[in-house]
């Protein structure tokens, strides 16, 4: 995915041009993937104008991925939060994909190091559809991985870090070589897990499952919004293991994610999901989006205007 250089950077506390948010070749993040990060979307709303989705829950969890690898927060919650609406009107962008990452910075080498300084960036840039323009209305295909993401006790798969996704480059770069849109790794039990960079739910029978916490994935931000959204909507949804060949049994799968947002799969393994109707899939997708044009009521808060006049 090509970058968008945009206008300027918040950077440690205060706007600069794009090209001078540099840092130096012996950072700690480069040479250890210490880095905490986070994926945002804003979404130019019809009815409040550019808003980002969830965005205090992303920084909560970008604070909770730094104090896992003990990367000290210079900035508090709100400081980042302001700084991610900042550097959306400050580039004048309407819809946007915002990159946050909490480096641990330049001064000591070895994996122990944990004095700082951390280096606090967020980027935005224009962004349409992530998984190809077709993903959202046509489904994409994707195949299992023969990588396996990491199990408990190993990297943390809770965690949104640098280093945790040499895994999803793995899994994504094998299913891109084999023709495939996406992979989608297995937990460490053979279950499935999740995909490369979204969470999976697949349909049967009218219920909605989906994989737990402890199945190695990443507790998707989109996840739980759309967990939220399906048990409004009155639909049963349960959290339990997926054996691999149950995606073969299944009427629907999606896979939800900052990026690829509410994306039908086509085919898993080459093997057609059910009769090709995605009606519940279909409905979530329309109500998810809906929260971005004002249809779908946001009873949760979950749209945090630029301006918040
Ligand atoms: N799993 C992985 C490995 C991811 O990288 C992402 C993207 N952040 C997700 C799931 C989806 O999470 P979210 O909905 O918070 O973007």
């Amino acid at each position: 995915m090509p970058i968008q250089e945009t206008e300027s950077i918040w950077h440690n506390g205060k706007l600069v041009p794009w090209a001078e948010a540099t840092t130096h070749v012996m950072t700690h993040a480069l040479l250890y993937g210490t880095c905490a990060f986070e994926g945002i979307r804003c979404y130019d709303t019809e009815h409040k104008g550019p808003s980002i989705f969830r965005l205090k829950e992303h920084i909560e969890r970008l604070f909770y991925s730094a104090r896992v690898y003990h990367i000290e927060m210079p900035f508090t919650v709100d400081e980042v939060m302001a700084a991610s609406r900042e550097v959306i009107t400050a580039n004048k962008l309407g819809s946007a994909y915002i990159r946050i990452n909490a480096n641990l910075g330049y001064g000591e080498v070895g994996p122990y190091a944990t004095s700082g300084p951390t280096d606090v960036s967020v980027v935005a840039f224009p962004w349409g559809t992530y998984l190809g323009d077709d993903a959202l209305k046509e489904g994409i295909r994707v195949a299992v991985s023969s990588w396996r993401r990491s199990a408990p006790g190993t990297i943390p798969a809770g965690v949104k870090a640098a280093g945790n996704y040499l895994s999803s480059r793995l899994i994504t770069i094998e299913a891109k070589k084999n023709g495939y849109v996406e992979g989608i790794g297995l937990a460490h039990d053979g279950t499935v897990s999740e995909g490369a960079g979204e969470n999976l739910f697949l349909v049967k029978g009218g219920r909605i499952i989906t994989p737990p916490h402890a199945a190695s994935i990443l507790g998707g931000i989109t996840r739980d919004a759309v967990i939220t959204l399906a048990k409004d909507l009155g639909y049963e949804l349960v959290e339990q293991s997926i054996p691999r060949e149950m995606l073969y049994a299944a009427d629907e799968v999606f896979l939800t994610g900052t990026a690829a947002e509410v994306t039908k799969v086509q085919s898993v393994d080459d093997i057609k999901v059910g009769s090709g109707n995605y009606p519940i899939t279909d409905h979530l997708q329309k109500t998810f989006f809906g929260l971005f044009t004002g249809q779908t009521e946001d009873k949760w808060g979950w749209l945090d205007p630029v301006n918040q006049a």
